[in-house]
């Protein structure tokens, strides 16, 4: 795949493609349209997500109006409270919160709503965006169900610039309303096969679906570019393990494709190792590669940089992307990103667009990738063991909310 092939790519798909949205299945056809033309045949594979349709979303604050998006999944429900600004989450902040509607900074996460609830909150508020930025953006969240496990306050996102001004006017009562009709959907994976001579194989995964607000170039249609050429790289040459790639879907919802697939624990006990890639190809920045498994793969992939003149930092880690689900299921796994700095690339807005990467450097990334995919997948055996270790582990047991960070 040449440069200007890649950066086609990014252009057919320069759209909003969310979770469970017709824009990711058609975003999903179009990845096995894809391997078609490369000789490959890839499935869509389904799976249900958590789907609604806000029919009404409104936050009053002392009489006015503030501009929001309702949470998507958060019920329905109309609560009026004083307002309340949760600046941490220390035991006095914490007790101000009774029932009062309260806004909080950054994602809503599990042990956040859960301080939230268990501390008498009656409704949340959120904000996103940037006070410089010149847009008033507001990003569509949800209240995902392994947050909420059932327990729904209503909640609604508002732009920091708003967000900020309620603080400054030292506001005192707030109104949500929120209306929604919730129901099951679907979102999808897409899935190739290529067989190896043994039937182990190496699962090679990357997300294609975006956020609200963004065309998700550079998170992540260059990671799934990045699988296509893979792919391609391998059309017609025999390897001693088997490939399996997964577009998944619905990443940027918790993961929720990557989770989906490894719920099949028999298909898993076949694999032995996942490559995700989550953000590569992008103009400035350095690459990365966090393992989720024993020391000695960081110090192979830092050998393999030297040799073919890539630097690559590494890091014994959990990424919060693809490879998390399938590291928590016993296969190692190794996450690739360059790691663009903030001021030259930003995600999950509207400025992710395919200004932020270059042909080129797709390329140099895919090469780097695909070398590493080769060693792999034609070791006389395996040389990553089929081990998480301990101090991983307390790391996915951390991430995916199974015990609190104490740090
Ligand atoms: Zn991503």
């Amino acid at each position: 795949m040449n440069p200007k092939e890649i950066m086609q790519i990014f252009a057919d798909n320069a759209y909003v493609r969310t979770g469970g949205s017709q824009e990711e299945l058609r975003c999903a056809e179009y990845i096995r349209e894809k391997c078609a033309q490369m000789g490959l045949q890839a499935q869509i594979m389904p799976f249900p997500v958590d789907m609604a349709t806000i029919q009404e979303a409104t936050l009053t604050v002392d009489g006015q109006e503030v501009t929001c998006k309702g949470y998507l999944c958060a019920g329905s429900a109309e609560v009026e409270a004083p307002f309340y600004y949760l600046r941490d989450t220390s035991a006095v902040s914490l007790a101000q919160c009774k029932g009062k509607i309260v806004m909080i900074d950054g994602y809503l996460g599990y042990w956040k709503y859960h301080d939230l609830l268990d501390n008498g909150a009656v409704g949340f508020i959120t904000y996103d965006g940037n006070i410089n930025y010149a847009d008033e953006d507001i990003d569509q969240r949800e209240l995902r169900s392994y947050v909420s496990k059932g327990e729904k306050i209503p909640g609604v996102n508002i732009n920091a610039k708003a967000a900020m001004e309620l603080i400054r006017k030292g506001s005192k009562n707030a109104k949500i309303t929120l209306k929604q009709e919730e129901y099951t959907g679907e979102s999808r994976n897409v899935i190739l096969d290529m067989p190896g001579e043994v039937d182990e194989y190496i699962i090679l995964t990357a997300h294609y679906d975006s956020t609200s607000l963004s065309q998700g170039a550079y998170d992540n249609m260059s990671g799934s570019v990045g699988l296509l050429g893979i792919a391609e790289s391998f059309v017609g040459k025999p390897h001693r393990y088997g490939l399996r790639f997964i577009w998944c879907g619905s990443e940027e919802r918790g993961l929720l494709g990557a989770k989906a697939y490894c719920q099949d624990e028999e298909a898993l006990k076949k694999a032995v190792l996942n490559i995700n890639l989550d953000m590569i190809g992008c103009i400035m920045g350095d690459f990365a590669a966090t393992c989720s498994t024993e020391e000695a793969l960081m110090h192979y992939i830092q050998y393999m940089g030297l040799e073919l003149g890539m630097g690559v930092r590494t890091r014994q880690d959990v990424h919060s992307s693809d490879s998390t689900p399938f590291a928590d299921k016993g296969v190692p796994a190794v996450t690739f990103v360059r790691r663009s700095p903030p001021n030259t690339g930003t995600i999950h807005n509207s400025y992710d667009t395919m200004a932020l990467v270059s042909g080129e450097q797709m390329a140099a990334d895919i090469a780097f990738i695909t070398a590493f995919t080769g060693r792999m997948a034609n070791a006389v055996c395996c040389p990553v063991k089929r081990v998480i270790p301990d101090c991983v582990k307390e790391k996915l047991d951390i991430y995916l909310c199974r015990k609190r960070d104490k740090s």
